[in-house]
């Protein structure tokens, strides 16, 4: 097989593992956290006025709870790891 063929089912395979790996984080964050198992929303900043223009933004260590309220989200690190899109 030509190497340049090898190159391209090399990276095929790194970006199935990486799929793979979003999917495991995602489930076992399911697993952790119950609202994120029952797919309840994370809570959004909007202002950002001291950290700078990043604009709305999830805080992945809250979950928006019933009436409005906030609820701590078990699985935080885990989705910030995700958001990072790198393993
Ligand atoms: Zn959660």
């Amino acid at each position: 097989m030509p190497s340049e063929d090898l190159l391209r089912v090399f990276q095929g395979l790194v970006s199935l593992d990486c799929i793979a790996w979003r999917v495991g984080m995602a489930h076992a964050a399911r697993l952790i956290c119950s609202r994120c198992a029952a797919g309840d929303p994370h809570h959004t900043n909007a202002l950002r006025s001291i950290g700078g223009s990043e604009g709305r933004h999830p805080v992945y260590d809250l979950h928006v709870a019933e009436g409005g309220g906030l609820a701590e989200c078990w699985a935080g690190p885990i989705w910030k790891e995700l958001e990072k899109g790198e393993h």
